[in-house]
């Protein structure tokens, strides 16, 4: 098939700007990787529902939109996701078309030669993470499909490294606290989201049918240094192994000051993006929260991962609300970090796609090629 057919059988998927001759590569597909003929991008919204309403500080919803891609090249295809986060102002819509505006490059880079071609992936989309995460993750898992390895093997991890994961309990009333976590129960450990006048009420509710270790999240709910001290002194008492962005990311000395009288370990996660964030965060907090969505995909967050760790911080995995593809994604780095908060799958009740299992509480890796993610007949 002529590179122009190839290019037009992807049909609306891909922008049209792609389609154009004039705005095409000039290069042809490099044919020392033994690769024939063009990669094709498709993308698609899709609409997640969610078991129970998702509220934490920052919003209350029902449902979230996620993008999912589909990379094609040679007669095998990698799926990727990227959960737009609304706090970067991401939107699905934005992302897709920040995906499409990159097809015509990846028509013709070569995805074996995956560093430089996601590298300039990055550069060529402007924001939009959670656009550059789906693309990675679409790629790596071709890459991972055509050398007929998981992605964790292509990284050279250990899948038996992998940690329990907890489970997230967003905000509600006491009387649904209680009912979320008695559903929970199969999970050893759970993540409290907090951060509003309702926290003791919650962490009540919580401990009036758990003993459970508890790992809460603020979202940067708590305002200023004294009440956030006041609240994580509380939460020690109460069984809480350490709290995640008590304040907001901007209030980098505040948090410093945190950090030198708090009886548990501090995380960043809105402070805490990309691999660039990570060294200026090392005296302020204990560890960071790794997101794929945030980060740009696996690559990036294995450099962070690799960041922290050389600075002495602990590592964690957390994630959007998203389908088992984003999930799947993260659990294959997870041999890598202290800590999992990889439960975005397991809070909606449509998910399109079965991956990474937990058993007893432990990420259980798929062992098929690339992501090892399955689409679900619905
Ligand atoms: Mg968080």
């Amino acid at each position: 098939m002529q590179r122009r057919d190839a290019l037009k059988a992807v049909g609306t998927l891909v922008a049209a700007s792609a389609l154009r001759p004039e705005r095409a590569p000039a290069q042809p597909a490099p044919a020392s990787a033994g690769l024939i003929g063009p990669a094709t991008v498709e993308t698609e919204i899709v609409r997640l529902r969610l078991r129970h309403t998702w509220t934490t500080t920052m919003s209350s919803s029902d449902y979230r939109d996620t993008l999912h891609v589909r990379y094609t090249k040679d007669g095998v295809t990698g799926v990727g996701e990227g959960a737009p986060i609304v706090r970067y102002h991401e939107d699905a819509a934005g992302c897709r078309q920040a995906v499409e505006s990159v097809a015509g490059f990846l028509a013709s880079a070569d995805p074996l030669e995956f560093d430089k071609t996601l590298g300039a992936v990055l550069r060529r989309i402007d924001g939009m993470w959670a656009a550059k995460a789906a693309v990675d993750i679409a790629v790596l898992d071709w890459v991972g499909r055509k050398r007929g390895l998981p992605i964790y093997a292509l990284l050279g991890l250990d899948p038996a490294d992998a940690p329990v994961t907890t489970f997230s309990i967003g905000i509600d009333t006491p009387e649904i606290t209680r009912q979320k976590v008695r559903e929970a129960e199969a999970y050893p450990v759970l993540k409290i989201k907090v951060g509003l006048d309702t926290d003791e009420a919650t962490i009540a509710a919580v401990r009036s049918v758990t003993t459970k270790p508890l790992r809460v999240d603020a979202n940067e709910g708590w305002k200023d240094k004294e009440t956030a001290i006041r609240k994580i002194d509380w939460l020690a008492t109460q069984g809480v192994e350490f709290i995640e962005q008590p304040l907001p990311a901007a209030m980098l000395e505040d948090i410093a000051w945190l950090k030198e009288r708090s009886a548990m370990p501090i995380f960043a996660d809105e402070a805490c993006l990309r691999p660039e964030d990570v060294p200026g965060l090392a005296g302020a907090y204990d560890g960071i929260n790794v997101k794929l969505d945030k980060a740009g995909g696996i690559l990036q967050g294995y450099r962070m991962i690799q960041i922290a760790r050389a600075l002495g911080l602990k590592t964690m995995l957390g994630c959007m609300i998203s389908s088992s593809v984003s999930i799947t994604a993260a659990a294959h780095l997870s041999p890598l970090v202290d800590y999992a908060d990889l439960d975005g799958n397991l809070l909606i009740a449509n998910d399109p796609y079965q991956g990474v299992k937990v058993e007893a509480g432990k990420l259980v890796l798929p062992n098929r090629p690339g992501l090892g993610v399955r689409r679900l007949k619905r």
